[in-house]
């Protein structure tokens, strides 16, 4: 996630804050302090440092839970409007993802449900506070924090695909149907459940449309990636790679390369090499910021990436999808016992797909 800086580790998951955090304490500060005084200031940050303890404990259950299926955490992210688990991919054993799912809703639950015995074991009213008892009582800080975790519980359990209940939904379909269709209807919920919050967030608090936004884009998204995924299960590499592939020795000057380009010689992803051994990549964008940067002068060698990851011919084309998009990478070159055979990029997996969703559509 962009502008979020990492403020340390837990379970050797990295967790994240994002910029506008820090300003939300401040933002709580200034508006308690400027009604009730310093000391409400005070409180105002404290009440918000909890709350986001409380959102960082959701997400690390979430996170807990798929670690023990096997599934790595890139981070938990802190943003103003909640948490969000980064994980490397979602399981698609619909077992593993309701458990993931619920893991979050059920510390919440249990979080507030402790809070609130807790207070009521302490006398507090919890059904009497508002904003003017907070600011200038301690105690009511927990009987806010007992309601607030029983909130998330129930909020994100709302069935809006890709938040926790939207998961919970699309676990119980996959196991009655295929799993495009499942996440189809959960996305399309999802999407649906979007553009109430936006509406009563017009209406009722701002927030709940930026919420909107995630729910929008997260359901598109995962939905898209699901598509592709399955679709191109069951070929491999070897099937849509490209085996013409052109290599470039390193010492090739990006001048001489533009050349090779504009004559059609070479085109995407050139794979560049050191005494006919591959080395590494040089992309179309590689090459223009680094004309931009150096000038022709320099060698394809100076600027391609290297230490790049290869891939098998005998790969499963849906691992290599989910590859690119965890590395961010658009191609990888194809060796079969240490010999280059050829490249596959993003690109060959999107005509993949096309071709085999246009399959689908004639079969149905
Ligand atoms: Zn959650």
């Amino acid at each position: 996630m962009e502008w979020s800086y990492k403020i340390g580790t837990i379970y050797g998951i990295p967790l994240r804050l994002h910029i506008t955090f820090p300003m939300l304490i401040i933002a709580y500060a200034a508006l308690f302090g400027y009604e009730y005084g310093l000391m409400a200031a005070f409180r105002g940050s404290i009440l918000i440092l909890l709350l986001f303890a409380c959102v960082v404990l959701h997400e690390l259950a979430h996170s807990k839970q798929a670690q023990r299926y096997g599934v790595k955490v890139r981070d938990v992210t802190l943003l103003p409007i909640g948490g969000v688990s980064n994980m490397e991919h979602i399981p698609e054993d619909p077992q593993q993802e309701l458990r993931i799912a619920i893991a979050g809703p059920a510390i919440s639950f249990v979080i507030g449900i402790v809070l609130l015995m807790i207070n009521l074991a302490a006398g507090l009213p919890v059904f009497d506070f508002n904003f003017e008892k907070i600011a200038t009582s301690s105690s009511y800080i927990f009987v806010y924090l007992a309601w607030i975790n029983i909130f998330l519980a129930f909020f994100n359990l709302l069935p809006a695909f890709p938040m926790d209940g939207g998961r919970v939904i699309r676990a119980y379909l996959a196991q009655r149907m295929n799993y495009i269709k499942a996440t189809h209807i959960a996305a399309t919920i999802g999407k649906i459940f979007a553009i109430i919050f936006g509406i009563v967030g017009f209406v009722i608090n701002p927030i709940l449309i930026f919420i909107a936004f995630f729910v929008y884009l997260g359901a598109s998204s995962e939905e898209q990636s699901v598509m592709v995924g399955e679709s191109l299960k069951g070929l491999r590499v070897k099937d849509v790679m490209n085996a013409q592939c052109v290599t470039i020795p390193a010492e090739t000057s990006l001048l001489a390369l533009v050349e090779k380009i504009f004559h059609g010689s070479c085109r995407g992803v050139i794979l560049v090499t050191e005494e006919d051994q591959y080395v590494g990549l040089a992309s179309q964008e590689n090459i223009l910021s680094a004309i931009h940067e150096h000038g022709l002068d320099i060698e394809v060698g100076k600027i391609a990436k290297r230490d790049l990851p290869t891939v098998s011919p005998e790969d499963r084309l849906d691992d290599i999808y989910r590859k690119m998009q965890r590395d961010q990478q658009r191609a990888y070159a194809v060796t079969d016992r240490e010999e280059l055979v050829g490249i596959i990029s993003l690109e060959d997996l999107g005509r993949a797909y096309s071709l085999v969703a246009a399959l689908r559509s004639e079969k149905e």
